[in-house]
């Protein structure tokens, strides 16, 4: 692949298959999959990753907000796409562009059958949220029967899943409190179809949930970040190929004497003759302050640079003293070694973060679309 001459993010589309097909190799051939593409598809490009996925007969997508879904519908995307999160204002929105609303509390319930009568909707598809433990969003169980009762009354909606979200599903110190979120949800779920009279599609684990508790598959499973690489643990990391890289260039390079210093507020100070690198990159494109002082590094001609002083707007300054590399060079970010996740580690966060930051600033570019 030719070398980064600019800041870009660069998504491997191959890796997305691979990191699908793993996935589907740890289900039942009957198991749906629902992918969650929030979030600009978790930071790389939601249109992009919905549209191959959507080629590769994936069952469901997921969202977080109205307008996620709205666009992956403008862009062509027909495949079912439940909104985790909406909010009422948005109601006739979300029925306009044949969205499916997550409803999990009465508020929503109440709002949402007003508006989808007010469009003149019937068994306008809807999903059941649970509450089993995060304590985030969701219905408790002592709601079933009050939602139960209102859905009889009504022809508008019709209960396309239940479903509940796991607090630790990585954590297998928490797989007491994880094994009682499932039996918990289990057992909502049929009292809340016994009651119902038909029974909704059942889903519970994000990909974390889906590597460590087969048992909670149930009809469909939610996978987010394992579609992007990342299993939040280094044997699961193994299987996977995170799909983004993102690689930057040299843009000029200083030699300082002892005693000079580097970027805003002096934060960084020679200690002799030193060589410094700067890169077009900084906080307004996902690289956090929390990244400067040394705390984190880029990778140029394989060889680590630790970025020193605090990080800026549009740039970071990296230490490149020893290292043979001219203005130009291609820089490396994270990608497969070091990847977001152990990028991350520098700055006290996790792959989930890193990889949402970087913002929309950032080119994308695609490999083996
Ligand atoms: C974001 C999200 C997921 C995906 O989780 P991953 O850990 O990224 O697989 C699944 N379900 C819900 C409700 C979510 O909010």
């Amino acid at each position: 692949m030719p070398k980064a001459k600019e800041t870009v993010l660069e998504i491997d589309l191959k890796a997305l298959k691979h990191n699908f097909e793993y996935i589907k190799s740890k289900l039942k051939a009957d198991t749906k999959i629902l992918a969650v593409v929030k979030a600009f598809a978790y930071g790389s490009d939601a249109n992009t990753i919905a549209n191959y996925l959507q080629d590769m007969k994936i069952d469901y997508f997921a969202v977080a907000y109205v307008n996620e879904g709205i666009a992956l519908r403008e862009a062509g995307i027909k495949t079912p796409i439940l909104v985790l999160h909406p909010q009422p204002i948005n109601f006739h929105a979300l029925i306009n562009h044949c969205l499916e609303p997550s409803l999990y509390s009465t508020k929503v319930l109440d709002e949402f059958i007003a508006v989808a009568s007010e469009e003149k909707q019937s068994n306008y598809p809807v999903h059941i949220k649970f509450n089993t433990g995060l304590n985030r969003l969701g219905f408790s169980y002592n709601d079933v029967y009050s939602i139960t009762t209102k859905l009889h009354e009504t022809n508008v909606v019709k209960v396309k899943s239940l479903f509940s979200h796991l607090a630790a599903s990585e954590d297998l110190n928490e797989k007491e409190f994880t094994l009682q979120q499932i039996n918990s949800f289990k057992e909502i779920a049929h009292r809340f179809s016994k009651k119902l009279g038909y029974q909704p599609m059942l889903h519970l684990t994000n990909t974390s949930g889906i590597i460590n508790y087969p048992e909670a598959h149930l009809d469909m499973v939610r996978a987010g970040i394992g579609l992007y690489g990342f299993g939040n643990a280094s044997e699961i990391d193994k299987h996977l190929i995170p799909i983004a890289s993102l690689k930057s260039v040299i843009s000029q390079i200083h030699n300082i004497k002892k005693g000079e210093t580097v970027g805003y507020n002096r934060a960084y100070e020679s200690g002799g003759y030193e060589k410094t690198a700067t890169i077009p990159i900084g906080h307004a494109d996902g690289i956090g302050r929390q990244y400067g002082n040394q705390k984190g590094f880029v990778t140029i001609n394989n060889q680590r640079a630790p970025i020193i002083g605090n990080v800026c707007m549009d740039m970071i300054m990296v230490n490149i003293t020893g290292i043979d590399c001219h203005e130009g060079d291609e820089v490396i970010i994270f990608g497969q070694d070091p990847n977001a996740s152990q990028f991350a580690e520098t700055g006290n966060t996790i792959s989930y973060e890193i990889i949402t930051a970087i913002s929309q600033r950032v080119k994308r570019s695609f490999l083996n679309r």
